[in-house]
């Protein structure tokens, strides 16, 4: 039976916001991980730094999750220095807002490329050696943004996550009689970069607050809240957990419709 120091696992995007506090929780159970980054290696080698302070074994490893070669090196890296990898978070994602009537294409592809193609070609990446092995973990982050949330401008956005949603029960029937589960968890809206980055302070009050009235508990997310469902996902008893989305939003009510 595979326990959680068995366990190497690759996040992507994983040095701020929602994956740098999976990385943290799946480094707290025992595994050893890999710190995947595009932009920010600072922030990737203090996620590092962290987890090795406590205790653990990690890597950063820059990479687009776009760029299928890359991704492959990563992968083959990640392999060398931390041994054969048995969970696979795809949480790398990119947003872009706009309505029909600001609709950009570039920023739709580009939006697909990350959110959509980076899920395929990580998992590409991973699944030989996991089917050689019999033994898999993949966890998608997809959002509600996917079921049809009622946030202005993230319609283009939500089209990317439901193709999460779907590559998410898919990839789990072609891979499940090799061992390999997969599963997503939708993320309600959690306090990032993402989210907050591009918001004044008052823009930012007057968010928090609508949001948390939407919501069954009465607050917006935090990382942690996502990585604990994550490792729930990822973790070696999951074993007849497969083609699941979770939702963690603290149950929201503002949905367009059931
Ligand atoms: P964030 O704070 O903006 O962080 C995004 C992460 O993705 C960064 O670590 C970034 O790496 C990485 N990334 C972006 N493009 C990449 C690429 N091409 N290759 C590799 N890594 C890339 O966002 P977040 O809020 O933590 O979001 C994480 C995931 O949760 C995303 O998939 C997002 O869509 C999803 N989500 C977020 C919310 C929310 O409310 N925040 C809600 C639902 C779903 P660098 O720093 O190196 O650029």
């Amino acid at each position: 039976m595979m326990t959680w120091s068995d366990q190497v696992a690759v996040v992507t995007g994983g040095a701020r916001g929602i994956g740098r506090a999976i990385a943290l929780h799946l480094a707290e159970r025992g595994a050893a991980v890999c710190i995947n980054y595009a932009a920010h290696g600072e922030a990737a080698e203090k996620v590092v730094q962290e987890v090795k302070a406590g205790g653990g074994r990690a890597i950063a490893a820059r990479a687009d999750v776009a760029d299928f070669p890359a991704i492959q090196v990563m992968i083959a890296q990640a392999e060398t220095q931390l041994g054969p990898v048995t969970i696979l978070v795809n949480n790398a994602g990119v947003v872009y807002q706009a309505t029909l009537d600001t609709f950009d294409h570039e920023q739709f592809e580009r939006m697909r490329r990350v959110n959509a193609d980076g899920i395929i070609h990580a998992t590409r990446a991973v699944m030989a050696g996991m089917r050689a092995r019999h033994y898999g973990r993949i966890v998608n982050v997809a959002s509600i943004a996917a079921f049809g949330t009622a946030l202005p401008g993230n319609a283009f956005y939500a089209a990317t996550k439901a193709e999460a949603a779907i590559l998410t029960k898919r990839f789990a029937m072609e891979l499940g009689p090799q061992g390999i589960t997969v599963n997503a968890v939708a993320p309600g809206f959690i306090r990032t970069d993402m989210t907050q980055g591009k918001r004044s302070a008052a823009e930012w009050e007057a968010i928090e607050k609508a949001i948390a009235e939407r919501s069954i508990m009465g607050r917006i997310g935090e990382p942690a809240d996502i990585a604990n469902a994550v490792a729930f996902l990822a973790a070696p008893d999951s074993g007849w957990l497969t083609a699941q989305i979770i939702t963690v939003d603290g149950g929201r009510m503002d949905y367009v419709g059931h």
